[in-house]
């Protein structure tokens, strides 16, 4: 057989490898960013246009390249960081591969200029899927400026890949604050299609975190500091109250790098452990210093994880230190209670006593009682206890029961029920329903052959997340008017997503007077979302958005109302009176899918007479 293996020639290879560089814009971001760190630059400017996907350009003034140098910058694996294999266990660079201008020329046109100290004339050179299309000498400053056009010119299936404008500028946005946090010394300026986003002057870190993400964040930070042989640790937790439900501000510097971390996410996790609620997320920037010998950054492409020599000390001493700190500044209560473990930890509970939990039973209810008239003709008003303030939201969940004047009161019109999806549904209209509640988390109803256990929480979504997609899709939601606007503060880049789905959040009731670049006006808000509760609904909203980067329509409906629902259902823990639970168990079989949750999840068990019998045998 003749031979059929081929070098590949260095622009293919070049091409390949950038598959592995360069995912999307917000990739060719953070290289060309770390280069102008590693070049020493003190200013750095990032240029954005269309996401990135027209345009990406940053400029330093940083050392430099020499002509040679210059040329070669853009040859794989030409590096100036390292030179022995030894090198690699003492990085003090963020690149050290050599492999970044290379990949970048080989799927976009680039144009670089640039020039040292020592050099009268500066350097451009033109190159274009990795062919070099001009070298000329031009006048320009000290430092280096590399414009990156057309990413994936060449690979069409990679640049139909790319998502729309808004949500590649997030990438980007993400990798800027991530560069950006983790050198506070130096200045940095991103524009957006010609309007500044961002200036950050030269700071500390403190600084450099509000400016970024917002004045009001400084009253949220808590010190952290701690120097031992094997790390150096400084930075800032969010105090627990701040807690949020996106995962947005979560930070690990390691030598200055941005590194992601589960392990030590999770110690952490730990420090705050009984302070926040289990479905938020503490905020943290935590700079770690380490000896670059102890670790080893080779084991990832893209860098943001590393391999610790160490890690269950380095875990043991955040965690330890976290919590230290969260003591110190006096932000942890003492919890001296028995937590009930249905019910999230309620901060200003330290003086009460512990509740035996204890099952809520209507009172009126006589089993020898025949029942009194058809279940349909009843349309119940279904009460939910709203929280009033963010704060409100852990403590006085009892309190507030019985005391009907606290509440708003949200109608839930059960439709008339056609055909069967559910078997059961006539069964359980037509006997007159008794129902009671379990353990603050179940509903129990009979029917002819048995019972139906009901998850209230769940159940509770699926009827919220039917009615908001019925809502969005027939664009007939109803708007409740704010008396006064109310002006929230989020980070330029949560305005961003808010900005982006402006028009599906209108559609479910939202209304906005104006989205500024921190702060959002809202003017009125869909029927059944009280006040208190805007803030943290969109909260939500934009980690979820976050999460999926969903850009098609139908899948933003879905997760509006998906989002909404979560947010608004009754929780476990919360008490239902009897009128409650007989409307939610017949808007439940009124759904068209009533036997899974929006999130998949199971929503009742049935047990019937014969399940029962055999337990008797
Ligand atoms: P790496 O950063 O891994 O060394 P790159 O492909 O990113 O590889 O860059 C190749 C080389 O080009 C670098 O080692 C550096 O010497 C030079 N270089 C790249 N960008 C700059 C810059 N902004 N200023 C000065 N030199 C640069
Ligand atoms: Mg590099």
């Amino acid at each position: 057989m003749a031979d059929i293996i081929k070098l590949l020639p260095d622009h293919v290879a070049n091409q390949i490898a950038a598959g592995e560089v360069v995912q999307r814009p917000a990739s060719v971001v953070k290289e060309l960013m770390e280069n102008a760190i590693d070049a020493g630059a003190s200013t750095i400017k990032l240029v954005v246009k269309d996401g990135g996907k027209t345009l990406i350009q940053v400029i330093d003034d940083g050392v430099g390249m020499s002509v040679t140098d210059a040329r070669l910058s853009f040859e794989r694996h030409a590096t100036s960081k390292i030179q022995k294999a030894e090198d690699l266990f003492q990085l003090n660079t963020k690149g050290f591969r050599g492999e970044a201008l290379a990949s970048i020329a080989a799927i976009a046109h680039v144009e670089m200029q640039t020039r040292t100290a020592e050099d009268e004339v500066a350097t451009h050179i033109k190159i274009e899927g990795s062919k070099i299309i001009s070298q000329e000498v031009t006048v320009a400053p000290k430092g280096t400026s590399m414009m990156v056009k057309n990413l994936f010119f060449n690979i069409p299936a990679r640049r139909n890949f790319l998502k729309s404008n808004n949500v590649e500028l997030r990438h980007i946005m993400d990798e800027f604050h991530r560069v950006a946090l983790a050198h506070s010394s130096i200045n940095f300026h991103f524009y957006n299609n010609g309007s500044e986003l961002f200036n950050l002057p030269t700071s500390n870190n403190r600084q450099r975190i509000v400016n970024i993400f917002g004045a009001k964040t400084n009253e949220k930070l808590v010190p952290v500091n701690e120097d031992t042989q094997v790390v150096q640790i400084s930075g800032y937790i969010s105090k627990p109250e701040y807690a949020k439900k996106s995962r947005g501000e979560q930070f690990f510097f390691v030598n200055n790098r941005f590194i992601k971390s589960p392990y030590l996410h999770h110690a952490i996790l730990g420090a705050f452990d009984g302070l926040i609620k289990k479905e938020n997320h503490p905020g943290y920037f935590l700079y770690l210093t380490v000896d670059p010998g102890s670790i080893d950054i080779n084991i990832h492409p893209t860098k943001t994880e590393i391999k610790f020599d160490d890690e269950h000390t380095l875990y043991a001493i955040l965690r330890s230190t976290v919590k230290h700190s969260l003591g110190q500044f006096n932000v942890i209560p003492s919890l001296d209670f028995e937590q009930d473990q249905n019910l999230e930890t309620p901060y200003s509970y330290k003086d009460k006593s512990a509740e035996l939990p204890r099952i809520n039973v209507d009172s009126s209810f006589n089993p020898f009682k025949e029942s009194s008239g058809s279940g349909t003709a009843q349309r119940p008003t279904f009460h939910k206890q709203h929280t009033k303030s963010w704060d409100s939201l852990y403590v006085g969940m009892e309190s507030n029961l019985g005391k009907n004047s606290g509440f708003s009161s949200v109608s839930f019109e059960s439709d008339t029920i056609t055909g069967s999806i559910f078997e059961n549904k006539k069964e359980l209209i037509d006997t007159g329903t008794t129902t009671f509640q379990l353990r603050r988390k179940y509903v129990v109803t009979t029917i002819k052959s048995g019972m139906v256990v009901i998850d209230q929480s769940r159940a509770h979504q699926r009827v919220l997340y039917e009615k908001f997609l019925k809502n969005i899709t027939i664009k007939e939601a109803v708007s409740q008017q704010l008396l006064f606007p109310l002006s929230l503060t989020f980070s330029k880049s949560d305005c961003a997503i808010i900005e982006e789905i402006q028009d599906s959040l209108t559609t479910v009731g939202f209304v906005f007077d104006n989205i500024g670049e921190e702060e959002v006006t809202v003017t009125g808000v869909p029927l059944s979302v009280p006040e208190s509760e805007v803030g943290i609904i969109l909260d939500q909203l934009i980690s979820d958005y976050q999460q999926d980067f969903v850009v098609d329509g139908f899948s933003q409906t879905d997760i509006l109302a998906k989002t909404l629902a979560k947010s608004l259902s009754v929780k476990t823990g919360e008490i239902l009176d009897s009128d409650s639970q007989l409307a939610l168990v017949n808007d439940l079989f009124a759904c068209k899918e009533s036997g899974v949750s929006p999130f998949n999840k199971p929503i009742y068990v049935t047990i019937t007479e014969d399940d029962i019998d055999k337990k008797f045998i």
